[in-house]
């Protein structure tokens, strides 16, 4: 034995046992091979690296995480899940972007679908075939380069699976609709490792389920979608205001929205910048195309009220925008707890409570002072083209999101956050529904779980429970707003 090794097996040990999962489920010995990759905590800090998460609060430690590299490589993964006494609990990652643990596992198998991130163009180019396992970087790159767009997310890093089954609210929606208004076809792989295409005339309940009914049908290994010609350049920019403007703003906003066009969008945000870090708004308007009237539309926003900041800029495509924030992303507090809802308007007094909250929240503590509120106010009359029962999305009239963000580095902030999110998203789905008469529940996307499958599929939740025992009758996606499981 060389020196110095008695020393180091100890440590070794020591490091194994912390890095192990807390939960240990008695399992098989692995009896598959399959072509990607398996880690587990013996592997250190490979193992590590792919728990991370983009919030921090989503890490758990399974004991197997999976990469499969074919879709072949996924049955038998399952199969062992499935077979082992008791069932092992399975998680499937995307993006891993989701600020539930729904990607995650604590002693059970994660299936990362990283490495099954390919992109192609349909040889007329008319759609875009993407795997389960893509960002939407990875589609804006290659969509870039033919000068098409597709309708995804805001952000580079979110994964297509995640975004895409919770309904999907991109730039383009304006224009466009929902990404599950553009998705043609999907290839699924389920429960019991049967792995099949879904589209309108191909399984079609399916197909209709795992347009926002979430991660409750079976593994999207592929999805399609239409393209779009390109409507860039992109017009972006950034407008920053004192907080007590906030009055004068939401004027503002309901002038511009009096003549907003499918083609313009506007985020609304409270956040505390440094180095005073005083409550602060900020606008992030985007207007496509070369539209000859940018002055006109962002003139609302600068003759009411001057900005502290007014930067507007061109950029020319989807790709180009993904990055725009990635430099504020990178210093934002890795802890993120977020509620996500949908609203009918964004009405002054509902705005001013949750201001005086969220500014409340943000002064009481050093470690939460990076929580924050964001509105996206895309053109909302596009997704109402699609009937309520069409798809398992089902709030279908027009809408914005809302969604409120408790961010903090510290894991003892956790709960403070949690009871803030909790409490303005409960107020503002309340507010909505006495303004319009209709609870328009609480969004997949942004769920922390603790919803019912009602809060968040409506009318929509008896045709999926039928679709669960079609598709799922063992119940086993059990991570997640999970959908029982219904007879005819
Ligand atoms: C900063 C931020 C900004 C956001 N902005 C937007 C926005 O503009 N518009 C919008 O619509 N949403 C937005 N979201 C919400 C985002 O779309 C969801 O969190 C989405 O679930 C992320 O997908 P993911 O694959 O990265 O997540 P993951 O955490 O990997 O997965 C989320 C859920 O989807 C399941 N899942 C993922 N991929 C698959 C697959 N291929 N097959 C089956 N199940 C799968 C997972 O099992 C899990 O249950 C935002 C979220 C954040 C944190």
């Amino acid at each position: 034995m060389l020196p110095g090794v008695h020393a180091i097996v100890p440590i070794l040990g020591f490091i194994i046992f912390f890095l192990a999962p807390k939960t240990q489920i008695p399992m098989a010995p692995l009896s598959f091979a399959i072509k990607g990759r398996v880690l587990t905590a013996e592997d250190g800090a490979e193992y590590l690296n792919a728990l991370n998460r983009f919030s921090h609060v989503s890490i758990l430690k399974p004991q197997h995480i999976f990469f499969p590299a074919e879709l072949d490589d996924i049955p038998p993964i399952l199969n062992y899940a499935t077979s082992n006494d008791p069932p092992i609990e399975l998680a499937v990652k995307g993006g891993g972007i989701h600020s539930s643990a729904w990607a995650s596992s604590d002693g059970g198998i994660v299936i990362d679908l990283a490495q099954l991130n390919k992109v192609a163009l349909s040889p007329d180019n008319q759609s875009v075939i993407v795997q389960g396992g893509a960002v939407w970087g990875d589609v804006y790159k290659v969509c870039q380069e033919a000068k098409l767009e597709v309708v995804g997310s805001p952000l580079w890093f979110v994964g297509v699976g995640g975004f895409t089954l919770g309904g999907g609210y991109g730039p383009l929606s304006g224009e466009h609709g929902l990404a599950i208004d553009n998705l043609l076809s999907a290839i699924v792989v389920l429960a019991d490792g049967r792995i099949v295409r879904t589209s309108p005339t191909e399984e079609p309940e399916l197909f209709w389920a795992i347009r926002g009914g979430g991660n409750q049908f079976g593994i999207v290994v592929e999805f399609t979608f239409k393209t779009h010609p390109s409507a860039g350049p992109f017009t972006v920019g950034t407008l920053i205001y004192d907080g007590e403007k906030l009055p004068l703003i939401l004027k503002a906003i309901q002038d511009w929205k009096a003549n907003q066009t499918a083609n313009s969008r506007l985020n609304l945000m409270f956040f505390r910048p440094g180095p005073s870090f005083a409550p602060k708004i900020m606008l992030l308007p985007w207007i496509a195309g070369s539209a000859s009237n940018v002055e006109e539309i962002l003139a609302p926003f600068r003759r009411t009220v001057t900005p502290l900041l007014d930067k507007v800029n061109s950029v020319p495509d989807m790709f180009a925008l993904s990055h725009g924030s990635d430099a504020s992303f990178a210093a934002a507090p890795k802890r993120l707890i977020i509620r996500g809802l949908f609203i009918a308007d964004i009405w002054g007094d509902m705005m001013m409570e949750v201001f005086k909250r969220w500014r409340d929240h943000t002064e009481g503590s050093e470690d939460v002072k990076s929580s924050g509120i964001m509105c996206d106010l895309t053109f909302p009359y596009k997704i109402t083209e699609i009937d309520p029962s069409a798809t398992a999305s089902h709030v279908r009239r027009p809408h914005y999101w809302f969604s409120v963000q408790g961010r903090s580095n510290r894991v003892e902030a956790d709960d403070v956050n949690k009871a803030f999110v909790a409490s303005v998203a409960r107020y503002v789905r309340e507010y909505n529904t006495q303004k319009t008469g209709e609870d328009f529940g609480a969004w997949i996307s942004m769920a922390q779980g603790d919803e019912s499958a009602k809060d968040i599929f409506g009318d929509n939740l008896s045709r999926l429970r039928r679709a669960k025992a079609r598709y799922d009758p063992q119940k086993v996606w059990t991570k997640g707003i999970v959908i029982e499981p219904a007879s005819e």
